[in-house]
């Protein structure tokens, strides 16, 4: 048929065609469009994973003439310091479609622009990577264990776009973990934000898998192990999580409405990895060097703080943490309630869950309540401003040292007394409960992910407790200041009573020791108003004689205060920049605090103790 004979058709045909091909240019039109929208493709070769390198290719689509800036991460969310992963980049090149090399311009430490005179730019480039942890990367013939800030590149102008990646030589069993949808073989993110939040745990690892419902649905909680260990322990691992995801989910009512309804552990507890944790919204990265064995299965108490960061801190979220900046440090004051509350929740929904016994689950809140009542840094700043300090103290590496043991206390810490204390005030002064609270934050700023600051916590805080004058109080005094709760009267009120664990025990300030050859050396500063601190020594001397005692080691010293009393004086000699000196050592009282269990406790007290410890999950049935 010809044109001619093709143009005059019949009426009905007309129509027909008509449609056809209003249809047709639809459809070209929707085709055109998918072939110039701007992409971000990715390639990760796995082919040197015994180099410790990978080779990464980022292809660029449908590219606007102009410079295009490219950008290595210099920042990792959730880990708060700076660390230029361009360091760990080389062999950098750019190529147009036709594979043509595009000139390279490298304009500051971990920025380049490449001229852009083709559609589409191809940057290749290696990686060398051995560090696994929760913000960098670990490649070797175990795994590829890989943090996307630290191992891909990124264009800022093509941020909203979506993302593609596909792995090759991919060494044969090794199977990729990952929060990501897996689309045609292809793993595929919304955007860079959604990317750079996917860690992948590429390796042979033991896929456990478990289902929890919620709010009408059933979602999956993986946990991919790579690890040494037998399947049994893996299964066993399996079991303390459950627990403590049911008791997660009581104290918010819901579990946060996961990525394809999937949230992944992506554990690796293997030797020559770094231990840590890393939250993401869908998943988490879980690293530790130890067996689940040897840890006696202690990997659990990180799987539960980074599993309750899936609310507190990714969804909801500090306003001073949104958007996040790759190419700097990102402060924020409301660590404390970031990081501290969910290291109290963290435990506490362990013990809730069984894995701790009340014993154990004391301990734990003894060591952060003991370090945080003896740290001198508080003289100095509340919570919010430790909180700020995050910048230099997350995994910030610097040549000069710090005086952190006096000026500093970890938000980590002391946000996890400050959660304390506002529950245990919560409970006793008002009848309500830090669950609360957290449930109100959920509901209004998690669920709808709006970001939050200080001055809604304090509205929500003043809501929960139905006494605004109490809220704002407390933010002055407790959160801005470093004030603290009397927890003697708190414990009081759940029938235990916090005491002196020694009080006939002398204390001569904690410090840590190291040595050298026979010559033992102070390896930490004195805290101030201590008693070494008070007779002037420091670190780096070595302690030549205390009391009758010639010191070489560290049993030494504890031999010659096993005896003495607070309050005595004992004679000290000890070596100082070349200098021996002699002087005084005046003990003072251990102030180690305990927690011990009231028989007498009323039956008012003793429900709210049962009330704070005892498992909420049972509830959940019903709601
Ligand atoms: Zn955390």
């Amino acid at each position: 048929m010809d044109q001619l004979s093709q143009s005059q058709p019949s009426r009905s045909t007309d129509k027909v065609i008509g449609k056809f091909s209003v249809l047709a240019t639809a459809l070209l039109a929707a085709l055109l469009n998918v072939s110039v929208a701007a992409e971000v493709n990715y390639q990760l070769d796995l082919a040197q994973v015994k180099q410790q390198q990978a080779e990464i290719t980022m292809r660029l689509t449908n590219v606007e003439k102009g410079p295009v800036t490219i950008v290595m991460a210099s920042a990792s969310p959730g880990r708060y310091a700076r660390h230029d992963f361009a360091k760990n980049i080389f062999d950098l090149r750019a190529f147009d479609a036709e594979a043509k090399p595009l000139q390279l311009t490298r304009t500051s430490a971990s920025t380049w622009q490449v001229v852009a005179d083709s559609k589409d730019i191809v940057v290749k480039y290696r990686l060398f990577a051995d560090h696994a942890d929760g913000t960098y990367s670990q490649i070797d013939r175990r795994h590829a264990h890989l943090n996307i800030p630290a191992t891909f590149m990124f264009a800022p102008a093509f941020a909203a776009e979506p993302v593609n990646l596909s792995i090759v030589n991919k060494p044969r069993p090794w199977r990729v973990a990952s929060q990501l949808s897996q689309v045609q073989g292809q793993w595929r993110a919304k955007n860079l934000d959604d990317f750079m939040d996917s860690p992948l745990e590429i390796s042979e690892h033991q896929w456990l898998s478990f289902t929890q419902a919620s709010h009408g649905n059933n979602y999956q909680i993986n946990i991919a192990l790579h690890h040494q260990g037998t399947a049994a322990q893996g299964e066993h691992l399996k079991t303390l999580v459950q627990a403590f995801v049911k008791e997660q989910q009581a104290i918010f009512g819901e579990l946060p409405d996961y990525a394809g309804k999937q949230y992944t552990f992506l554990a690796d507890y293997l030797p020559a990895v770094a231990s840590d944790g890393m939250e993401h919204r869908n998943s988490t990265v879980v690293t530790d060097d130890r067996s689940l064995l040897q840890a006696e299965y202690a990997q659990v108490e990180t799987m539960s703080h980074e599993f309750f960061h899936a609310w507190n801190v990714e969804r909801i979220r500090p306003k001073s943490l949104q958007p996040f900046d790759f190419t700097k440090t990102n402060m924020s004051d409301l660590l404390w309630y970031a990081e501290g509350f969910t290291n109290y929740y963290g435990k506490l929904a362990l013990k809730r869950s069984g894995y701790f016994s009340q014993d154990a689950y004391f301990e734990q809140v003894l060591k952060a309540l003991n370090r945080t009542l003896q740290a001198p840094g508080r003289r100095f700043q509340g919570p919010a401003g430790m909180s700020q300090q995050a910048v230099f103290v997350d995994a910030g590496v610097s040549v000069d040292p710090t005086d952190y043991g006096n000026n500093y206390l970890s938000y980590y810490t002391y946000g996890e007394v400050v959660a304390l204390g506002l529950d245990l005030q919560l409970r006793v002064k008002f009848g309500r409960s830090l669950d609360q609270l957290m449930r109100q934050m959920w509901v209004l700023y998690g669920k709808t992910e709006i970001p939050y600051d200080a001055t809604d916590l304090q509205k929500q805080l003043a809501a929960v407790s139905g006494d605004a004058k109490f809220a704002e109080k407390f933010f002055n005094e407790q959160v801005n200041q470093s004030q603290l709760p009397d927890f003697k009267a708190l414990f009081a009120e759940l029938g235990l009573r916090l005491q002196l664990a020694e009080p006939n025990k002398a204390f001569a300030g904690g410090v840590t020791f190291r040595n050298e050859g026979a010559a033992l050396l102070l390896a930490s500063r004195p805290l101030v108003n201590s008693a070494r601190a008070n007779a002037g020594v420091g670190i780096g001397d070595t302690l030549l004689q205390l009391g009758e005692y010639p010191i070489s080691t560290e049993q030494d010293v504890q031999l010659a205060l096993k005896n003495a009393k607070p309050g005595e004086k004992l004679t000290l000699k000890y070596q100082q920049k070349g200098e021996v000196i002699v002087t005084e050592l005046v003990l003072s009282q251990d102030p180690k605090l305990t927690l011990v269990v009231d028989e007498q406790a009323t039956a008012e007290q003793l429900k709210r103790r049962n009330d704070w410890l005892n498992s909420q999950a049972v509830s959940l049935a019903v709601m």
